[in-house]
Parts: C-alpha cells; sequence; structure tokens
C-alpha cells in the first residue's frame, strides 16, 4: 500500500496534538481510495474528529487491516473496510448501502479514488481511457446516487469530490485525466442544486500537486513521455505549475474538507475549491 510517509505524518499529529473540534463527534463517513494518499490522510482527519470511517480502495488486504485497526484504536471510533472496486456500479452501491446498514445513518461522502494514466492522445490506451473515466468520474455518480437519499431524508448530508486544479485548466499529456476532473466539477454543480434545499451540500476541493504514490508514478511516467529526466520533470513540469513552488500537503486539504462538513461550511454548494499553490489563478 501507498501513502506511508503521508499516513506517517497523520500518525505522529494525532499523538503530538489537539486536533481543532469541528462538531462531527458520532457522525459516519464513507471515503473511496483511502488506502492510500490523500484518501488516507482525510480518513484519518476525520477519524480524529470522532468520525467513523468506512475505508475503501486497492492494497495488500493485512497491510490494509493494520491500517484499519491502528486509525480505530488510535481515534476511539469505529472503522471498517469495504473493498470496492470503484469500476463496478454494484460494488459502490454495496459500499454506500453496507455502511448505513452497519452503522443507521451516512452524513458524509468523500469521492477521493482516482488514477491518472500519461501518454499523448494518439497514443492513449483506449482501455486507460475508459478505466480513467471509470474510475475517476463515474464511480463518484454511483456513490453520489446512493448516498443522497438518506442524506435527504436525516435533512443533512455532505458530500466532497476530490477533483483537481486539473479539473478547471489542462496539462498535455493527460487527456482522460482532465476530461475526467472536468467532469467532476460539472457533476458536483448539477448535484449541487439538486439538493440545496435539503440541508444536503456538494462540492469540489482541487487540489495541485500532492506528493502521494500517484504523483510519483506519474514523474517517471512523465519523464518517458517528453523524453526528459525525472528531476527535469519535478522541476519544469510539476513545480513549475505551483506559484509556491511547494507542494500541497495532505493537512491542508483535510483543512478544508473539515471546514466544508461541519455547520461553517453549510453555505458552501457546488463550488469548486482550488488549493494549488496559485496554479489556476495564473
Ligand atoms: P493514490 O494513488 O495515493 O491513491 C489512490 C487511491 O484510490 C488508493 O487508495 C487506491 O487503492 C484507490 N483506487 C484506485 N483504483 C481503485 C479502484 N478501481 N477501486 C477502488 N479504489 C481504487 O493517489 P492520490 O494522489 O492520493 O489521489 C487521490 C485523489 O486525489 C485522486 O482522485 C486524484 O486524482 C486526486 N488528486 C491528486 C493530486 C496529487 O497531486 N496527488 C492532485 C489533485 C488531485
Amino acid at each position: 500500500m501507498g501513502g506511508g510517509v503521508v499516513y506517517a505524518a497523520l500518525q505522529h499529529k494525532n499523538e503530538g496534538s489537539e486536533a481543532m473540534d469541528h462538531g462531527l463527534k458520532g457522525q459516519v463517513a464513507v471515503v473511496t481510495g483511502s488506502t492510500s494518499g490523500i484518501g488516507l490522510g482525510l480518513a484519518e482527519a476525520l477519524a480524529q474528529q470522532g468520525v467513523s470511517v468506512v475505508l475503501n480502495g486497492l492494497g495488500d488486504r493485512d497491510e490494509i487491516e493494520a491500517v484499519r485497526a491502528g486509525m480505530s484504536a488510535r481515534n476511539g471510533v469505529e472503522v471498517l473496510y469495504h473493498d470496492a472496486d470503484m469500476t463496478q456500479p454494484h460494488r459502490i452501491a454495496d459500499l454506500v448501502g453496507s455502511t448505513r446498514n452497519a452503522f443507521g445513518r451516512l452524513d458524509i461522502l468523500v469521492n477521493n479514488a482516482g488514477i491518472q494514466h500519461v501518454a499523448p492522445v494518439d497514443e492513449f490506451p483506449t482501455e486507460q481511457w475508459d478505466r480513467i473515466i471509470a474510475i475517476n468520474l463515474t464511480s463518484a455518480f454511483h456513490a453520489t446516487k446512493a448516498a443522497i437519499p438518506p442524506m435527504k431524508a436525516a435533512g443533512r448530508g455532505r458530500i466532497v469530490n476530490i477533483a483537481s486544479a486539473h479539473g478547471l485548466v489542462a496539462s498535455p499529456f493527460k487527456s482522460a485525466y482532465v476530461a475526467a476532473k472536468h467532469g467532476v466539477i460539472g457533476f458536483t454543480k448539477s448535484a449541487a442544486l439538486e439538493v440545496a434545499q435539503q440541508g444536503v451540500t456538494c462540492n469540489a476541493i482541487c487540489p495541485g500537486y500532492v506528493k502521494t504514490p500517484l504523483v510519483e508514478a506519474q514523474i517517471a511516467d512523465q519523464a518517458k513521455a517528453r523524453g526528459i529526466s525525472e528531476e527535469e520533470v519535478m522541476k519544469t513540469v510539476i513545480l513549475a505549475a505551483q506559484p509556491t513552488k511547494q507542494f500541497v500537503t495532505v493537512d491542508q486539504l483535510a483543512g478544508l474538507l473539515l471546514y466544508l462538513v461541519s455547520d461553517a461550511g453549510a453555505s458552501v454548494n457546488g463550488a469548486a475549491l482550488s488549493v494549488d499553490g496559485g496554479w489556476t489563478a495564473a
């Protein structure tokens, strides 16, 4: 399982300091793609707030179980794992349905699972296009479709879609990812309009580059696609896009997530919120 560094940092933070209370204790969250990277960090941040979490994602079963048990013990909340493959609509529906069966409620849905493939359009493998659209875009539809009825019935709910700066602007060689992330933002707006009067919000967070396994893999792929060294990719491609010249951290994304899902975030709806060090301001 990837994301070890991110996870270790959050674990350390949890041991060393009291997290600010966002009034979420007792709530229940599903975070898709939370066995690694950003999703894992967001799940830990929710658990730190006393939220029971359902983890999801790929990876080694023993490692996932260790993460699940650790997150539960550290934060004193129930943490479950569901192995839904985000390319399978019926498994996504079961992820949400099982959560409701286990806890009797669903307060927060974070659609985070995502993959990347870097290649020019004319060489882009069709199966990779289909897979990226399924995991990065269509899975958010299936999960949201299943989550909205119980949220509407409860008169409160929070749906947060992890889009990307690439939901707002493009880069070459990432056609499927950019198309999917633009789609996520459009979907977010439509869903938000539909549920606005029922106490449910739907927003998108648009991170710039965060150093997770997904980005580490891209450094190698970009080097190949552009015919330059990995060091050059870091300097001229990855951090070139970010005016701060620094990676966004998972902690910074967690801060925005906790705001959006708290009562303070009730009037933020249908928004695509950039956390990208100024990338999309240019
Ligand atoms: P990551 O590779 O570390 O984690 C991706 C997660 O999705 C993992 O838990 C993985 O198991 C899961 N996943 C992949 N395919 C799946 C499938 N078929 N079914 C279920 N789970 C699946 O990546 P990350 O960087 O943490 O990315 C998380 C999200 O953030 C993605 O949507 C990504 O597009 C977005 N994002 C990342 C960055 C970045 O710089 N890392 C920037 C902007 C947006």
